[in-house]
């Protein structure tokens, strides 16, 4: 047997990003059953378990918000929302800073869905936990580089991440914390930075671009 690097695999194989896409594609199929199951056995949709989830984690935001966070057009959250009021799991009040707006608060029951509806993708964590901490810091930073991409692409919601925050200080001293939240005035290490932070606040355009060319320095 020898270990020569084979031309049959060379002419034969897609290029590595091809196949990393590939592989998204794999867990974005299991992770989207996972929630259609999940959400089944709760009597919610996908869409509204989501929703529950969201106000729990980020509490009462308006429909627009919700759209805006999530990615879904306005017509299907104010569909969803519509039956999440009817099967009381949600309330809706007016919204203090926009009067024409309604704020949107999970009732109890609401929110101990919501609750188990944050931890739908917890069978992901546990496939993740089997890497080794150096691979989870490595692929870490891959997943965070990509939602990046996605959402400048305007594919993904822009909400979320240290790395497109105005509270966002990249790289602003040495040693294993180099960021800094100015918001709540503490250092970040890289894998502290946060994908789902309720706190994070959109860094104008130009503003993204320089804070990411300052991460990108040492990222
Ligand atoms: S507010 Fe949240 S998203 Fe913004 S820098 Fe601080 S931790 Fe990161």
């Amino acid at each position: 047997m020898t270990d020569r690097r084979s031309p049959y695999f060379d002419e034969h194989t897609e290029p590595v990003a091809t196949r990393i896409a590939t592989g998204l594609h794999k867990i974005g199929l299991a992770m989207k059953q996972q929630a259609w199951q999940q959400a089944n056995e709760e009597g919610l949709s996908a869409t509204q378990g989501q929703i529950l989830a969201a106000l729990v984690g980020h509490g009462p935001l308006t429909g627009t918000e919700l759209s805006e966070r999530l990615g879904v057009t306005l017509p299907t959250i104010s569909d969803s929302v519509r039956v999440l009021v009817t099967k009381q799991l949600v309330t809706k009040s007016p919204d203090p800073r926009h009067p024409r707006a309604s704020l949107l608060k999970p009732t109890e029951r609401g929110a101990t869905l919501g609750a188990r509806a944050r931890s739908w993708p917890e069978f992901m964590a546990d496939a993740v936990a089997d890497l080794a901490p150096e691979e989870q810091r490595a692929f870490f930073a891959g997943v965070m580089k990509m939602i990046r991409s996605l959402q400048e692409q305007g594919l993904v919601p822009l909400s979320g991440m240290c790395v497109t925050c105005k509270h966002f200080r990249p790289n602003v001293r040495p040693g294993a914390s180099p960021h800094h939240c100015a918001l709540v005035d503490a250092p970040l290490a890289g894998e502290q930075l946060r994908l789902d932070c309720p706190e994070h606040a959109r860094a104008e355009d130009t503003v993204r671009q320089r804070l990411w060319e300052q991460f990108l320095r040492r990222g």
